[in-house]
Parts: C-alpha cells; structure tokens; sequence
C-alpha cells in the first residue's frame, strides 16, 4: 500500500499537480518531473506518488515501488534520448548528501559527460 500525500509536501504537491511543474511522465507509482535547477542537460526527478521522507522511511513493503521507480527512469532516460548516450541514477540521503527536500526522490542526470570521483 502506497502512503498517502503529506498536504505541506512541496513533492506531493507537484505529485497532485497542485502545483506547475514540468511532469514528463506518471503512472499509478510514480510521478516524473524536470527539476528546477538541472545541474545536467537532462535533469528529471522521479518520485513515489506518496509521501516518503527518504529511503531511511521505506522498507519491505515498498520494495516493489522502489523498483518500480528503477523501471520509470530507465524508461524516461529511453524517451529522453539518453539510454545508449549514458546516464546517472542518484538518491541523495540525508545531510551528508545533501539532501534538502525530504520526499524520497531519484535525480535522473544525462546529455554530458559525469565525472563520478568529483562529487
Ligand atoms: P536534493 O538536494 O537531492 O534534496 O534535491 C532536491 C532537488 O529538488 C534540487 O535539485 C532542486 O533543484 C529540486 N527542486 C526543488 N524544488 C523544486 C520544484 N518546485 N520543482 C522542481 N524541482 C525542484
Ligand atoms: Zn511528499
């Protein structure tokens, strides 16, 4: 079972369309959108259509949407034109990475060249 929307979640609010966003992909688990300040040519953040705080709030019963949020950015790096160019899967957990808005969410980066070693 999915959680619910958290009404003061930024996230859950673009989730809803509560809020403008560039959605470029949903579906009954996840919800996929440009992020505001793309540090890559392709910059999309995938998130669950409920409200995690992050991968420390999700446990045996989101396994299938975690994976389910795998799938969606394989398929959205496919539509976007980067799947043979390469790309960056990443989840920045907690203070240490950075995290700054605390709805579980999966940054999509591709269109150049990363350097891994220099983050
Ligand atoms: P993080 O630092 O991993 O928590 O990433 C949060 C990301 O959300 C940043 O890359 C922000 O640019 C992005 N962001 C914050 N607010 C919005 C918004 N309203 N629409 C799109 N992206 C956003
Ligand atoms: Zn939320």
């Amino acid at each position: 079972m999915m959680k619910e929307y958290d009404q003061d979640c930024i996230f859950c609010k673009i989730a809803k369309s509560e809020i403008p966003s560039k959605i470029v992909y949903q579906n009954e688990f996840v919800t996929a959108f440009e992020d505001l300040s793309p540090v890559t040519p392709i910059h999309i953040l995938i998130i669950p259509n409920g409200h995690y705080h992050d991968l420390n709030d999700c446990g045996e019963n989101e396994a299938s949407l975690l994976g389910h949020i795998l799938l969606a950015a394989a398929k959205i790096a496919k539509d976007q034109g980067i799947s043979d160019s390469g790309y960056r899967v990443v989840v920045n957990d907690g203070p240490d990475a950075g995290q700054t808005v605390f709805h579980l969410h999966f940054h999509l980066l591709g269109g150049r060249p990363m350097n891994f070693r220099s983050q």
